[in-house]
């Protein structure tokens, strides 16, 4: 067995819609990326690519390269899945934290956690999704931007 970890940030910006596990969260802002800028699914992606000794996210799908732009986040995922499937891993269990000031996330967690369940093949009882605001301290708390956290673990025999 292995553990994962990964964290991820990006700051909210007019015009754009915002992603969150997969989910479109109405709100007057969204976040900015070169992707959709689904910033929890970035971190499960770094948390499983950590865990399976695959890099991180900006290694293995390039912000410079055009086939990632405006690309759902949830297909990074697919694709870090298949990786670490290759390497010889299977995902047990994933822990997450988005940690965002507005708007309230708490009725659009359980669509995330099935988002991310069907995308890495397993229970949605093994994915956890929580939401936080940071008390209104710092950039995150002053509604500049989003962060998340992600904890996994992975088993398998760990092809090299
Ligand atoms: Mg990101």
């Amino acid at each position: 067995m292995r553990i994962g970890f990964g964290y991820d940030s990006h700051r909210l910006a007019v015009g754009r819609r915002l992603v969150l596990g997969g989910k479109e969260i109405p709100h007057e802002k969204g976040l900015l990326g070169h992707s959709d800028a689904d910033v929890l699914i970035h971190a499960v992606c770094d948390a499983v690519l950590g865990a399976v000794g695959g890099g991180d996210i900006g290694r293995q799908f390039p912000d410079t390269d055009p086939a990632y732009r405006g690309i759902s986040s949830l297909i990074l995922l697919e694709r870090v899945r298949e990786l670490a499937v290759a390497k010889g891993f299977q995902v047990c269990n994933v822990d997450s934290t988005i940690v965002l000031e507005r708007p309230k996330l708490a009725p659009h967690l359980p669509a995330m956690v099935e988002n991310i369940a069907r995308v890495l093949q397993i229970s949605p009882a093994q994915i956890g999704v929580k939401a936080k605001t940071n008390e209104g301290m710092g950039l995150v708390g002053a509604g500049e931007g989003a962060a998340a956290f992600a904890v996994v673990l992975v088993e398998g025999e760990g092809l090299s």
